[in-house]
C-alpha cells in the first residue's frame, strides 16, 4: 500500500491542487496530520476535500480553535484574525466535522500520526533533545508529524539520533529507505504554509511493500493563493510569506 502523507494543509487549494497532480498515480491512500484550516482563504473547500478523501486525518491547534475546542487568545494576532474569519466560512456541520476530529496519536497498522509529538499534540517537534524525548514514546518505528511546517525529521539506531534534512532547493525529491532497526519521526512538511525557506508544498509517499519514505516538494501558483488572500481582507502578510516560505 502507498500512502499520500499530507500535514499542515492550512486553507490553501492551489498548493494542496498542485500536490494532487504531482502524485497522480503514486499512492492508493491519503492521510493527513492536521491543520486543515487557518492562515490562507480557501477552508471549505480544503476542509471538504479532506473529509471526502482522507483515510485517517487528526487534529491540528488551528483546527482545535476554528472548532471552538481551545481559546483563540493563545494564538498571535494575524493567526487570530485568520481564524475569525475563518469561523465565520463554514457551515455548522463543517465545523462539527473538525470539533470531532480525532487527536494523535492516531495508528494505522503501518504508522502512528501526530500533529505535534508523541507526548502532545501541541509541542513544536524541532531541536534533537525533543526528538530524543520523542521516541521514548512512540509504539511503531515509523511515526509522521506536522506543526512545525518544516521538512524532514528525526531517526534513531541503538540510542543514536541522526536528522533528516529537508530536500535543497534544486531537487523535487529524495527516497529514505527505511531499515527494520531504524525508528523514525519523519515530517512531510506543510503544503499550505511551508517555513523552511522553500516556498514549494511539501509532501510525503510512504510504500508500506518497497519500505521507503519519500519526500517531495512541488511548485504551485502561489499568485492565486495571495489574490485569495488579499481579496478575503486577510493581513497582506500571509501572503507575502508565502513567497518566502518563511
Ligand atoms: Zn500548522
Amino acid at each position: 500500500m502507498r500512502f499520500l502523507v499530507l500535514s499542515d494543509l492550512h486553507a490553501n487549494w492551489h498548493a494542496l491542487d498542485a500536490v494532487l497532480n504531482d502524485a497522480e498515480g503514486q499512492y492508493e491512500q491519503i492521510v493527513c496530520c492536521g491543520d486543515l484550516v487557518g492562515y490562507n482563504a480557501q477552508p471549505a473547500r480544503v476542509l471538504e476535500w479532506t473529509r471526502q478523501n482522507c483515510v485517517a486525518v487528526i487534529r491540528g491547534n488551528h483546527d482545535k480553535v476554528v472548532a471552538g475546542l481551545e481559546d483563540l487568545e493563545w494564538f498571535n494576532e494575524v493567526a487570530q484574525v485568520a481564524a475569525r474569519w475563518t469561523i465565520q466560512q463554514l457551515s455548522e456541520e463543517q465545523l462539527l466535522f473538525l470539533r470531532e476530529l480525532p487527536k494523535g496519536p492516531y495508528s494505522l497498522p503501518d504508522f502512528t500520526m501526530y500533529h505535534g509529538s508523541p507526548r502532545d499534540e501541541d509541542e513544536y517537534l524541532i531541536t534533537g533533545r525533543e526528538a530524543a524525548a520523542s521516541f521514548d514514546s512512540i509504539q511503531l518505528p515509523l511515526n509522521f508529524f506536522g506543526h512545525t511546517h518544516l521538512e524532514g525529521g528525526f531517526f534513531q539506531m541503538r540510542g543514536r539520533l541522526g536528522a533528516i534534512p529537508q530536500l535543497k532547493k534544486n531537487e523535487s525529491e529524495t527516497v529514505l529507505e527505511l531499515h527494520p532497526d531504524i525508528a523514525y519521526l519523519i515530517n512531510p512538511g506543510s503544503v499550505g504554509q511551508p517555513r523552511d525557506g522553500d516556498p514549494r508544498a511539501s509532501y510525503a509517499i510512504f510504500d508500506s511493500e518497497k519500505r521507503t519514505v519519500s519526500l517531495r516538494r512541488v511548485s504551485y501558483p502561489i499568485d492565486a493563493t495571495a489574490e485569495e488572500i488579499y481579496a478575503a481582507g486577510l493581513p497582506d502578510v500571509l501572503a507575502f510569506r508565502l513567497y518566502q516560505g518563511l
